[in-house]
């Protein structure tokens, strides 16, 4: 592409502006301590910033080095989504800059502050925004729709993020259960199952960004 060639340098600028990319900080070699970074046109959402299950009641866990989560500095940073109220998705919020608006279930938010009588070392978790099942919201460039699952969490949510054109899947924690009783089932849900060539769950933690639905670039 020539520099002096303003539709290919516009078609290339929208390219970058609309696509959307994911970054796995924690939670793909290690049960818990989740966090997956997600970037469309310079906008970013955060899902879960756990606290891994490997680290003593006393150690300090740093959050995952994601620009703006620690200090508010990128207004770029949307928010925070909060699948459920294990401290393994939840447990480093209180690191998070109280700038960045939370969003989380209202009864998994309730449940951990009562919880947190009887295990004071967990952080409170007081969203700025209640998730709803099948709901769908919008933060900047990104299209969330929560879908309730089975889990032994109450109140926990697998999220659709939709952004340029993307879609990606997050499925937080899900329990199958044996009885044969459906994981989720719902008209919207069957819509963000089924296209399960446009989505990806990422599958390997990177500090390098990887576009939904397609090959991921550390994966070979
Ligand atoms: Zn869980």
């Amino acid at each position: 592409m020539s520099v002096s060639d303003p539709a290919a340098t516009v078609r290339c600028m929208t390219s970058t502006m609309t696509q959307m990319r994911v970054r796995v900080h924690r939670g793909c070699h290690e049960v818990g301590g989740t966090c997956v970074e997600v970037e469309s046109g310079g906008a970013r959402l955060i899902l879960d910033v756990g606290r891994p299950l490997t680290a003593g009641a006393d150690d300090y866990v740093d959050l995952p080095k994601v620009p703006g989560l620690a200090d508010g500095s990128d207004p770029g940073l949307l928010g925070v989504l909060i699948s459920h109220g294990h401290l393994d998705h939840y447990g480093l919020i209180d690191q998070v800059h109280p700038s960045i608006p939370v969003y989380a279930g209202r009864s998994a938010a309730a449940i951990v502050e009562a919880a947190r009588f009887f295990s004071p070392r967990g952080p409170a978790l007081l969203p700025t925004g209640h998730l709803v099942d099948g709901q769908v919201f919008t933060l900047g460039p990104f299209a969330v729709t929560p879908h309730l699952v089975d889990h032994s969490a109450f109140d926990a949510y697998a999220f659709v993020v939709e952004a340029g054109g993307r879609r990606l899947m997050y499925t937080g924690d899900l329990s199958i259960r044996r009885s044969g009783h459906k994981t989720w089932q719902s008209p919207g849900r069957q819509s963000a199952t089924s296209r399960a060539g446009s989505s990806t769950t990422p599958t390997q933690a990177s500090t390098r960004w990887t576009e939904p639905g397609r090959r991921s670039r550390t994966s070979s």
